[in-house]
């Protein structure tokens, strides 16, 4: 905390950690008087830099670039670059922290990492985020490699940018590796790259109801955010029966009593993706939707809740209110959206609550299939990935369930993912010895 006290997201994903994974160090000999946590927590490597750049206007522009290179106790580094302008050091230690877990229980070989900028894509121009995406790979290409450290995307980073930078990469070391994942179909990326974290946030909540004799057939589920996750969280839940109500972004939410059918989530694709507008012009198209400027969904009747946009976006209250109007099952599609006084709410209500990074894993996991399949210079069908992304989050599933479970024989789905992930990198760790 002494060392850390200025960077309150990362406190909050520690805590939320420690709190689990000391009573089973305390139980367990072989992690006692190793300081295991405290080396977890320190990053291996924090690479800050400045990346200039010009804008449309011929105007000089200077942001600040990040790479938190966290633990390759288990493969080299992997984790997201994220553009937005709120990055800090902060945020990203939190996002790399999680990851180490995160990665750990997918099962693939992948250490654990989170870079990025406070450069905001919003309004730019796509020369101008060329020209910023090839300054900041500029520097970052000498701390990154196959073997050392394999960037994706995340909020802010799409294809458009993945493919800049690669670009830049590919030109910088003349060599063609699989150095960054979501990659575009024709130069190295791996189909269903894009679908899976909102597809395995979905897989997730199928595995928690299964347990309970329960499915997503006839379920109302309310989504938040509108980005690559949210888009194909919609994509599934509708596929597997459920009625989706709402979508939203940083300006406010839409709720659609009629349900978001696959029509409409086609034209919130294309509103997104193509054009880069704002949800609210949903409601040009679907004029019987409602938009509520500058709130958050979680006051609308549902059966499962996706949080899907961003950090701390679910608030103690806003939990109350989901349990109130009957929400039976949370899963998080994005990263730590629930503050801890939400998290709390749910588990003493008991409903079903996945932390996002068992929920979310999906994405880092089929991105760690993209590595194998550069390795290989293969590339395995929509079918075999998707069946491979199944098959990881129903054991990612049963880890939780394994080290999760409660005396009264429930299953605390945050206990269960931390310590999962912590023992297969703790006990790395202690085999490499103190390095
Ligand atoms: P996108 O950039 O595609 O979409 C982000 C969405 O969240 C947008 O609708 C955006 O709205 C909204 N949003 C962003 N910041 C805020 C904010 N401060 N308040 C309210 N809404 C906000 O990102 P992704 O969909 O890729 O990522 C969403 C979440 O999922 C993040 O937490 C990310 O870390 C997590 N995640 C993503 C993975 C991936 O594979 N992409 C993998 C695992 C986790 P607006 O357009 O207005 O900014």
């Amino acid at each position: 905390k002494q060392r850390n006290g200025h960077e309150p997201e990362f406190l909050q994903a520690v805590q939320e950690v420690a709190e689990t994974v000391i009573p089973y160090i305390i139980q367990h000999d072989i992690y006692h008087g190793k300081n295991i946590l405290l080396r977890m927590v320190e990053p291996e490597r924090l690479i800050s830099f400045r990346v200039s750049w010009v804008d449309d206007n011929g105007e000089i522009q200077v942001n600040r670039g990040y790479r938190v290179q966290m633990n390759s106790a288990i493969g080299p580094y992997k984790g997201g670059l994220r553009f937005h302008p709120t990055v800090n050091a902060s945020i990203l230690k939190f996002l790399a922290f999680e990851q180490v877990f995160k990665n750990s229980l997918t099962t693939l070989p992948m250490g654990g990492g989170k870079g990025g900028s406070d450069f905001d894509p919003k309004g730019k121009s796509d020369n101008e985020v060329m020209r910023f995406c090839h300054a900041f790979m500029t520097e970052l290409f000498r701390h990154i490699g196959h073997n050392t450290d394999v960037p994706a995307g995340d909020i802010g980073v799409g294809a458009r940018e993945i493919g800049f930078m690669f670009g830049m990469y590919k030109k910088l070391k003349n060599s063609f590796t699989g150095v960054l994942t979501g990659k575009g179909q024709s130069w190295g990326g791996s189909l269903i790259r894009p679908e899976a974290t909102g597809y395995g946030a979905v897989y997730f909540a199928q595995n928690m109801l299964q347990r309970k004799g329960d499915s997503f057939e006839g379920k109302t589920v309310v989504i938040s955010g509108s980005g690559n996750v949210a888009q194909y969280a919609a994509e599934k839940s509708l596929e597997l029966g459920a009625k989706v109500v709402t979508l939203s972004d940083s300006a406010g939410y839409i709720y659609d009593k009629e349900g978001i059918d696959t029509e409409k989530l086609k034209f919130v694709m294309d509103l997104k993706n193509n054009r880069r507008g704002r949800i609210k012009e949903y409601l040009d198209t679907y004029p019987n939707a409602e938009y509520f400027e500058g709130e958050r969904p979680w006051s609308v009747k549902c059966d499962i809740a996706l949080p899907c946009a961003t950090q701390n976006e679910l608030d103690g209250d806003e939990a109350k209110q989901l349990i109130k109007n009957g929400c039976m099952c949370v899963a998080e599609g994005a990263n730590m959206p629930s503050t801890a006084e939400a998290i709390h709410e749910f588990q003493n209500a008991k409903i079903l609550f996945a932390p996002g990074k068992a929920s979310n894993a999906g994405g880092v996991a089929t991105s760690g299939l993209e590595m194998s399949q550069n390795a290989l210079r293969m590339s395995w069908s929509r079918k075999e990935v998707d069946e491979k992304l199944k098959d990881i989050m129903e054991d990612i599933h049963d880890s939780c369930v394994e080290y999760g479970k409660n005396d009264d024989g429930s299953i605390d789905y945050v206990k269960g993912a931390n310590i999962a992930g912590f023992v297969k990198v703790a006990d790395a760790m202690l085999a490499q010895g103190i390095i």
